[in-house]
């Protein structure tokens, strides 16, 4: 059974809030089963970044619909290096910035905007067919019949320390602007950051990157053999 994980379609979702690990965890665990790679959070950040560049208010829902159903989004899945481009501009820089940042939580709460990108990714996940797809709703909305459904989480120390550490920002304005999304992602109406009933729940806060990526593995193998 081992074998499916190897070889199969394998489809495991990583949810959880900012900085909570996903990103890292996600493309090492892709890496080490030979799986692709999905950063759902880069393809509500590159709407953003659209939506920002044409001027449109991101609260102004209806005008962030319409650019969303406009706008190019393609996202490379390869572990190794994972690519986002709208309209053929790379932005791999440019969506990590404050002010795309500052407004993602604002333009992916858009109903339409989740609409158009839950559908590309189930496409993506899909046509990969061994995946490790992170995000806020994979478990609960996009691929509900993953094999694995992990939900991370750490302290909001933890989460602001990690974060102001890897864009060398300010703590205290990392730890903030963490919780307002926190905050702004669960208690949106459409998709919110949500726990599924059937994920694995793992703290971060006190592990390192390699302990999360064995339990994980060693989670998906007896996951797996249990079907
Ligand atoms: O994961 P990342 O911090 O890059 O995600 C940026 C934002 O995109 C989140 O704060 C959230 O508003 C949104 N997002 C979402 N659903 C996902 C992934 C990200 O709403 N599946």
């Amino acid at each position: 059974m081992a074998e499916k994980v190897r070889t199969g379609r394998c489809v495991v979702a990583v949810d959880g809030p900012s900085g909570s690990g996903k990103s890292t965890v996600s493309r090492r665990l892709a890496g080490a089963l030979d799986a692709r790679y999905l950063d759902t959070g880069a393809m509500y950040r590159a709407v953003t970044w659209a939506v920002l560049r044409s001027g449109v208010d991101p609260q102004d829902a209806e005008s962030v619909g319409k650019v969303a159903g406009e706008v190019d989004v393609k996202i490379g899945v390869d572990p190794e290096a994972p690519s986002v481009t709208a309209d053929g501009i790379a932005i791999d820089r440019e969506i990590r910035g404050p002010e795309v940042t500052a407004a993602v939580s604002a333009v992916s709460a858009v109903p339409a905007v989740r609409q158009i990108l839950v559908a590309m990714q189930r496409e993506i996940i899909t046509a990969a067919g061994r995946i490790v797809v992170e995000g806020r709703d994979i478990g609960s909305v996009v691929a509900p019949d993953a094999d694995l459904k992990v939900y991370l989480t750490a302290s909001v120390d933890a989460r602001a320390q990690r974060r102001s550490a890897e864009y060398a920002a300010d703590l205290s304005a990392t730890a903030t602007d963490l919780a307002r999304r926190d905050r702004l992602d669960s208690t949106r109406a459409a998709d919110p950051l949500r726990q599924a009933p059937d994920a694995v729940v793992l703290d971060t806060t006190a592990l390192g990157i390699d302990e999360v990526v064995t339990r994980l593995r060693e989670l998906l193998a007896g996951q797996v053999a249990d079907r």
